[in-house]
């Protein structure tokens, strides 16, 4: 049986407690420090490798563009 308060329990169990959510969270924090470390993730020209540290043109467009959208549909 998982514990509480580790990413197996939140990700394998689906248990949503404070101490699982919070696992999650930095382990969320971890991961996207690594994938900054070593300049991104995924595809360049998506909202994903923007946010996994990328800051080439294309990323910044797919950024722009994804951001722009989310205020039109907090907008609306
Ligand atoms: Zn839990
Ligand atoms: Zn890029």
């Amino acid at each position: 049986m998982a514990e509480h308060g580790t990413v197996g329990m939140y990700g394998n169990h689906k248990c949503r407690c404070e101490e699982c959510r919070a696992a999650n969270a930095a382990y969320q924090r971890e991961l996207m420090q690594r994938y900054r470390a070593v300049g991104g993730r995924g595809e360049h020209g998506t909202p994903y490798r923007y946010d996994t540290g990328c800051r080439c043109g294309d990323c910044r467009a797919a950024h722009n563009e994804k951001s722009r959208e989310w205020k039109r549909k907090r907008r609306a």
